[in-house]
């Protein structure tokens, strides 16, 4: 029988990752071959890839690399125990073994992350899971923007324009341009939205945020930012 042939998915670990005796007795016990198979490392065979290398080179997710696959994440996840096609740890898995037809499959499923950080909490690692889950989803909505829901993409792109653009987040802006970039201008004008509004402009709030101002040396924070 061939070096390992009982490991599940064979080819994604190297042959010098493997300790197999072919002929061992242990107390008696013949143990020759896949029944004395031990790994020196559960880190796979790494093929060179974008999203390992965006992912792992990005600030938010240089820690993949800790990854040990134990689960642990997905065990705690808030998102998973709702959504079982949410797991982390798959998702790490997919990145780091060059499965990029899986990941595009689920690139609306990884939006659906709340940011609780259970998971990064949870990992025994140091992986700073939800944000190496974050990464996965930037290099997802660049590489595919498509492949999203448009409104997971108008949500992301708002944010991220709003953020860059003023320093802050406001909430009526927010929803203005998250609505525009959908083409759902006319929900601005409902009588709720009417009332809403003219309401928070005569207590001074609708000035007040609309016109917030940028952070202290905002530039600088920007440049950082942007990457
Ligand atoms: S941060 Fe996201 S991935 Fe992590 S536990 Fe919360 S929902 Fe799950
Ligand atoms: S808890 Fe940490 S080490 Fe375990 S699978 Fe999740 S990210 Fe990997």
């Amino acid at each position: 029988m061939a070096k390992g042939s009982g490991i599940i998915e064979r080819s994604l670990v190297s042959d010098d990752q493997i300790m197999e005796e072919e002929n061992l007795v242990m107390d008696g016990i013949d143990i020759s071959g896949r029944w004395n198979t031990m790994l020196k490392s559960r880190v796979h065979a790494q093929p060179k890839w974008e999203a390992w290398d965006t992912v792992r080179e990005s600030f938010i997710g240089s820690s993949i690399d800790n990854c040990i696959q134990c689960g642990m994440c997905t065990a705690g996840c808030t998102v998973a125990h709702e959504i079982s096609e949410f797991n982390p740890r798959q998702f790490i898995y997919w990145v780091r073994t060059g499965r990029r037809d899986e990941l595009i499959k689920q690139a609306d499923v990884i939006w659906r992350c709340v940011g609780c950080y259970i998971c990064t909490n949870h990992c025994p690692k140091g992986v700073n899971t939800a944000e190496v889950i974050e990464s996965i989803g930037q290099w997802l909505h660049h590489t595919v923007p498509d492949s999203m829901d448009p409104a997971y993409r108008a949500n992301h792109d708002t944010y991220r324009h709003q953020l860059l653009t003023y320093g802050r987040l406001s909430l009526p802006r927010l929803q203005a341009e998250f609505l525009n970039r959908l083409s759902r201008r006319q929900e601005l004008f409902t009588p709720e939205m009417r009332k809403t509004v003219w309401k928070m402009l005569r207590d001074g709030r609708g000035l007040r945020t609309l016109f917030i101002g940028r952070p202290r040396h905002w530039s600088r924070s920007r440049n950082v930012l942007a990457h």
